[in-house]
């Protein structure tokens, strides 16, 4: 039987944050948080209030117990509202990351972190990426000892979503690095890492073209001694939740990317009606409207390809059904379409607008510059998630 209808309750979540998000985060709040480099703490409670933030989390651990699906409801909604994609980081970063890290936690961790991030007065996000590269979680150099009181860390990170807010609300990070070296990837270990422990030092903040509100800097851990109890899961394991918060981010990513184009698509229809050239309005030429029909077609397909993977997703964690490397072939891509998808709308319809789309009037701009991070980087390079999937299609031992 193939059902593709949301239940009542997940159509009653979208509702209600849509409602939500249409009076509390407008067009041009959102220019304003572009503008200013921040999204308001208020704002960030709010989501917090409306069990928005770690959604995925169990209810014991602060967090709603919600599925894969709604969880990507969400992150349509927000860049829907947010076409800069600025604050759906805040959303998916914590229900992905934040799901992983709870995964594997021990309570510690979440008294220290996690139940408060879910409130909105903490926050955690993944330091994966280091000044050598991100794609290569393997040849990443950082080094975590184990020693008598726990665990010694020396290493840097670099391009990690949210470093400024993360060490003014006191957050943390998801860590990853070699507990044995000789070991390969199978000596990774990760740990939950408090962005202000003694020992962490911010070493920037990029001045990026996108994502303006919320910040991406860098830090570097010299001799940061963590308690054993902020070990995540199990020595030797890093490589592996590393891969698994990979795989959940990217099909929130995926949907932020849906809904920020979904916006751009409607921006530019009200556009196409009223504006008129050449004595009708631009909606009536036939060559904007192939341009609409080509952009709606791909938008149902990486829509549906999105929604398919978060429920494979919930299928996974709840059922067992797919194997992991399965859900990881089509996480990737989507990781691979959506964004690239969302920046051509962004890029199409900012042309029907002519001169004024140029304009910081119009706020198509913030959402070209936005999802450009995402066909970037960002929960992983496009190639990479290539990588992924001509594994999968083709077999392993066909790999590069
Ligand atoms: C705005 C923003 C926010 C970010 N936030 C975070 C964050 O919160 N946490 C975090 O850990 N990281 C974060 N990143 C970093 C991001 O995850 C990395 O950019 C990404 O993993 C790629 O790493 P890199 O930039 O070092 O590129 P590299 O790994 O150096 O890759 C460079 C290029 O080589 C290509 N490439 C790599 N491997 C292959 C291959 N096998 N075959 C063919 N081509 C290949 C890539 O596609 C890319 O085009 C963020 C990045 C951005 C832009």
């Amino acid at each position: 039987m193939i059902d593709f209808s949301f239940t009542e309750e997940q159509q009653l979540f979208r509702e209600s944050v849509k409602d939500w998000l249409s009076k509390n985060l407008t067009l041009e709040q959102v220019r304003e948080n572009d503008t200013k480099h921040q999204i308001p703490k208020s704002f960030m409670k709010g989501l917090g209030d409306l069990g928005l933030l770690c959604l995925t989390l169990p209810e014991e651990h602060g967090g709603a117990g919600a599925d894969w699906i709604t969880a990507t409801i969400g992150a349509e909604e927000l860049g829907y509202a947010d076409i800069s994609v600025a604050s759906p980081v805040f959303y998916l970063v914590q229900a992905s990351w934040g799901f992983v890290v709870d995964k594997y936690a021990q309570e510690a961790v979440r008294d220290a972190c996690l139940r408060k991030a879910a409130r909105g007065e903490s926050f955690i996000g993944i330091g994966a990426t280091e000044p050598g590269g991100g794609s290569d979680v393997a040849g990443f150099k950082t080094m975590i000892k184990n020693n008598d009181k726990g665990y010694l860390l020396n290493g840097e990170k670099c391009y990690i979503s949210g470093t400024a807010e993360a060490t003014e609300i006191n957050g943390g990070y998801f860590v990853s690095g070699y507990t044995d070296r000789a070991k390969g990837h199978k000596g990774m270990s990760a740990l939950f890492m408090p962005i202000n422990a003694p020992g962490v030092e911010i070493t920037k903040r990029f001045d990026n073209m996108g994502r303006m509100a919320i910040s991406t800097g860098g830090f570097k851990m010299t001799d940061v001694q963590l308690p054993k109890e902020y070990l995540l899961g199990e020595e030797g394991r890093g490589f592996y939740y590393t891969m698994e918060g990979f795989d959940a981010a990217r099909v929130m990513v995926s949907a932020s990317c849906i809904g920020a184009a979904s916006r751009a698509m409607e921006l530019g229809m009200d556009y196409i009606k009223q504006r008129q050239v050449f004595g009708q309005p631009i909606a009536k030429f036939q060559g904007v409207q192939f341009d609409l029909a080509d952009m709606a077609a791909h938008h149902e397909a990486i829509k549906s390809l999105v929604y398919r993977t978060a429920w494979m997703l919930d299928q996974k964690y709840k059922h067992g059904t797919f194997d992991s490397l399965e859900v990881s072939k089509y996480l990737g891509m989507c990781k691979y379409l959506a964004p690239h998808h969302a920046l051509d709308v962004f890029r199409r319809v900012l042309l029907w607008m002519g001169a004024y789309g140029y304009t910081k009037e119009c706020p198509l701009e913030m959402g070209l510059r936005g999802v450009m991070s995402y066909c970037i980087g960002a929960e992983g390079a496009a190639n990479v998630q290539k990588v992924i999937i001509s594994r999968e299609v083709l077999g392993r031992e066909w790999r590069a």
